[in-house]
């Protein structure tokens, strides 16, 4: 199974894909600064040169698809058509209460993510996006959606409800939500293996320490208290974000310096946490060094950074009861030995004792004491690629139909050849509100390359051009195109005002002869002629 993981920021989309059956990554990359004139594609596969060039990418469905010309281009792809990539895993920022664990995108999913956009309104719509352009582009793949917060939903109400008027929760679903939740998951499993004992019989705590950075209590390997809340701002000191803090301080500068919500809002997410205190470095590896050459800020920086995860892992202990591991992820936790003998100093009295050379080279086992100290790269995409195949492989098991599937619910395609540009105007507006996609064609020979290209769900041919027999004859060429192949035949609805056109019989200088379309309307067509016509023949 070759499982493609797309990761849709709002200028960007990351990419792996990934054979599951020995979880090897096939190749990797990143669209970024979509929507500007700069926008880039990087693409990379393992053992060979990787490679950058400019790309006009003007939203994510045109950069997906630029992501999939590369996976199956003739010299650097890894796959010889894209028809080989089963199925998609989207990551998913927000799944409200509604997703516990990953599903399987259909309809009433779809609508339901779309629901949660409320609570992440700057992550989701990009992600949304990535799914409709996927389910668009690839429709044959099973697409999976897998949620930074459902990890988090085994949470009990003492660790989510926030101490605020209850009808917030109630009626507005306001609480602690928590995020990183794959990348939990996923270390706190192969710490288990790692240990080689039950994750059901271990109290772990997972400290993801990158630019975001939290904390979680899993029990049982069940997640039961992170430090991350509603939104990602909670919780320890970030990069640029300033973690817990008394809630009358942003209220006190709003009122004091006039600012709106959006303002206080950037900075406490984009010049607060390192930044904020060190005024202009987020990157640790320049934190350390400046505090080792004697900043006072960057030290101070540090020190409040180390403090805040020593403190949450403290509460833990105590939620738990007990620890029994440890871990250590993300950029910061896997590479700075610094950081984690900061934050492991003092902790002794719950068994943490970190060995320093061990610590000094990052390996895997850093601890000495009791409870198990561990660094564990921390692997988001392989996670979902894992989440996907399991979801997909419970699926394959069970007898139940599969829900509606998710060529179901992607956009219709429509292609119109057409070599009047009022008339293609007409037929996007009309199609395009009855939510079809439409394409265009400007002369039957670039109809013939776009049928390969857009795989339309139906043609609509104007044959009010050239001449009569050229329609025929672009009618006769896409039905033996499609003769050796196995797509299903496109159907085609002829409009033509031609006088000599008397249904699908035509008569011009070369002959009589006989229109092998399925669908005929005579000009001018109607909106609601067209759209009746156009429902008939692909619902
Ligand atoms: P995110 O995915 O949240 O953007 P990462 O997990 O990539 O973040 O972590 C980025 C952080 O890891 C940065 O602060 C960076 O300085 C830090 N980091 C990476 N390598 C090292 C290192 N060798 N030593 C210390 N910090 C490091």
């Amino acid at each position: 199974m070759r499982v493609l993981v797309l990761n849709c920021g709002s200028s960007s989309v990351k990419f792996r894909l990934f054979r599951m059956e020995d979880e090897q990554l096939l190749a990797s990359g990143i669209a970024e600064r979509i929507g500007s004139p700069e926008a880039a594609l990087v693409y990379r596969v393992p053992g060979r040169d990787g490679h950058r060039q400019k790309v006009r990418a003007d939203d994510h469905k045109q950069a997906i698809n630029l992501v999939l010309d590369q996976l199956s281009d003739p010299d650097h792809g890894v796959v010889k058509d894209i028809h080989e990539i089963d199925a998609i895993g989207h990551r998913v920022v927000h799944g409200g209460e509604t997703f516990t664990e990953p599903v399987l995108i259909n309809e009433a999913v779809l609508s339901k993510i779309k629901e949660c956009r409320r609570f992440a309104p700057l992550h989701n719509p990009p992600n949304i996006s990535g799914i409709e352009a996927s389910l668009f582009l690839i429709p044959f793949a099973r697409q999976v959606a897998v949620f930074d917060t459902a990890f988090h939903q085994s949470m009990k109400p003492e660790a989510f409800v926030y101490a605020l008027p209850y009808e917030w929760y109630d009626k507005r679903r306001i609480r602690r939500y928590g995020f990183h939740g794959t990348s939990h998951h996923y270390v706190s499993l192969k710490a288990a293996q790692v240990l080689g004992k039950p994750i059901e019989d271990l109290r772990i705590i997972t400290c993801h320490l990158g630019n975001g950075a939290s904390v979680c209590a899993v029990k049982g390997g069940k997640s039961v208290d992170t430090s991350m809340g509603f939104t990602p701002v909670e919780g320890l000191v970030m990069g640029t974000r300033c973690g817990d803090v008394d809630v009358s301080v942003p209220l006190h500068v709003m009122e004091e310096d006039g600012l709106a919500p959006a303002q206080i809002d950037d900075i406490l997410n984009k010049r607060s946490g390192l930044f904020g205190i060190t005024g202009g470095d987020n990157d640790l590896r320049t934190i350390e060094d400046k505090a080792a050459s004697g900043s006072h800020r960057h030290r101070l920086a540090l020190a409040i950074f180390t403090r805040k995860v020593k403190k949450y892992i403290g509460a833990y202990a105590a939620i738990l009861g007990g620890i029994d591991c440890l871990v250590f992820t993300a950029g910061i936790g896997e590479n700075s030995p610094t950081v984690r003998r900061m934050v492991c100093e003092g902790l002794e009295f719950l068994g943490i004792r970190i060995d320093e050379a061990a610590n000094g080279e990052s390996r895997e086992q850093i601890g000495r004491g009791e409870a198990a100290v561990l660094v564990i790269p921390t692997d988001e995409e392989l996670a979902i690629a894992e989440e996907v195949a399991s979801v997909l492989g419970e699926e394959g098991k069970t007898d139940e139909p599969v829900e509606t599937p998710a060529a179901d619910i992607r956009t219709k395609r429509i292609l119109a050849i057409d070599d009047d540009p009022d008339i293609h105007e007409y037929l996007a507006a009309v199609l395009g509100q009855a939510g079809y996609a439409c394409f265009h064609a400007n002369t039957m020979r670039q109809g013939i390359k776009m049928v390969s290209e857009v795989r339309p769900d139906l043609i609509i041919l104007d044959v009010m051009m050239e001449d009569i027999s050229a329609g025929f004859r672009f009618a006769k060429e896409v039905r033996s195109a499609e003769a050796g192949g196995t797509a299903k035949p496109v159907p085609i609805l002829m409009v033509s005002g031609v006088e000599q056109v008397t249904d699908l019989t035509f008569h011009d200088r070369v002959g009589t002869g006989t229109m092998p379309v399925d669908g005929f309307l005579e000009k001018p067509v109607e909106p609601d002629v067209l759209l009746k016509k156009v429902s008939e023949m692909i619902g």
